[in-house]
């Protein structure tokens, strides 16, 4: 059985997705895509055969052909096309951030509750990275005892130029915030950020930030974000326990020796090292939606990582530890 999907935005990561579906994922066609610039849907519309192009995501996500959607649009539009698939009844995986607002991820939710079952699944694709799911496998087996403390890097070498310091927090941070709660099977509480000595590379941007999280169960999330690392992209990641700890392996294809020093590579971007993760996150999306369900992080994933970037922006100008408010869980994320 073929899923037949509809993508919405066709910029950086909506092209990536395309070309996932179209050439790794097994059970899945691209039969629509919108972009609000419909020059640029035409354009990778042309590149495949038999693909409508719609001007309204709305209107993708209404057509008969449409069986699942992909929100790959910039932020701020994810939660309209969010809604819409709900109210149609399409499985929808959203592009993190499920939505910006606490309102609209709320709104996500209550509809999502209203039609009965999960029909969202945020793009939070670490869940699928093999090496995050050793780890947490490690954890949940009491190998290393009680997790006391998560220490995240996440290092980008470089970043546009439209970047902002509250970006480090709802573009950067989230997946890491995200995935202490997966790791730490866990909720936060509370939030600080620090913003310490500035890489002269990062203009007006606070870089490098720490953002300490206190979990409910007295764990400590401390994310580092630093965006202007130069030497590539390196995602770091280690959990303290009682008695052990856990932490992302460094990994390269070789390792080379010469002139007395030994070197690895370094991915050059988060498309390169979240390669498999990306593609296992479509894998069970797929799978998922040929029965007309979703899989993986849901709506109360994206609806916390974002009340908690929220906070976090809020504190990276209060300079004060601010209290992270959830509202009550619905029994359908239990
Ligand atoms: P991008 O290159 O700017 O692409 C966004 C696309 O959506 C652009 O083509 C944009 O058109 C289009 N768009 C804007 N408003 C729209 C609307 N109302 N309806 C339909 N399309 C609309 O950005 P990107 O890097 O691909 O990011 C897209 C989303 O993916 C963001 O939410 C981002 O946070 C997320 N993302 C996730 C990861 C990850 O690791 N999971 C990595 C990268 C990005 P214009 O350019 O004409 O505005």
């Amino acid at each position: 059985m073929t899923v037949n999907v509809g993508v919405i935005g066709v910029g950086m990561i909506g092209q990536e997705h395309i070309r996932r579906l179209m050439t790794t994922v097994p059970g899945a066609t691209v039969v629509a895509v919108s972009d609000v610039d419909e020059s640029k849907a035409r354009e990778a519309a042309a590149l495949l055969s038999g693909v409508k192009v719609y001007a309204l995501g709305e209107d993708l996500i209404a057509a008969r052909e449409v069986e699942a959607v992909i929100v790959a649009s910039w932020g701020p539009t994810h939660a309209k096309y969010v809604l819409a698939a709900i109210r149609d009844g399409k499985p929808v995986l959203c592009e993190k951030p499920l939505a910006t607002t606490e309102a609209d991820c709320s709104a996500i939710i209550d509809a999502e509750a209203a039609f009965g079952r999960r029909l969202v699944q945020v793009g939070f694709m670490r869940r699928f990275d093999p090496q995050y799911v050793a780890m947490k496998e490690t954890i949940a087996s009491g190998a290393i005892g009680a997790p006391l403390i998560f220490q995240s890097g996440h290092r980008n070498a470089s970043v546009p130029a439209h970047y902002t310091g509250e970006m480090s927090l709802t573009d950067t941070a989230v997946h890491d915030i995200d995935i202490a709660r997966f790791l730490l099977d866990d909720e936060p509480e509370t939030i600080m950020v620090h913003a310490p000595r500035r890489n002269s590379r990062a203009g007006d941007v606070p870089d490098p930030l720490m953002t300490l999280i206190d979990m409910r169960s007295g764990a400590l999330v401390a994310i580092e974000t630093s965006v202007h690392v130069a030497y590539g992209y390196d995602i770091r990641g280690e959990v303290i326990g009682e008695s052990g700890t856990v932490s992302l392996a460094d990994r390269s294809e070789v390792v080379v020796k010469a002139n007395g020093a030994f070197m690895g590579r370094v991915p050059a971007d988060w498309r390169e090292r979240f390669a498999p993760a990306f593609d296992a996150e479509f894998r069970a999306f797929i799978a998922a939606a040929g029965e007309g369900r979703v899989a993986g992080p849901s709506a109360w994933d994206g609806y916390v990582a974002t009340v908690t970037t929220l906070a976090g922006v809020k504190a990276l100008k209060t300079k004060k530890r601010e209290p992270v408010k959830l509202r009550r869980r619905p029994k359908l994320y239990a």
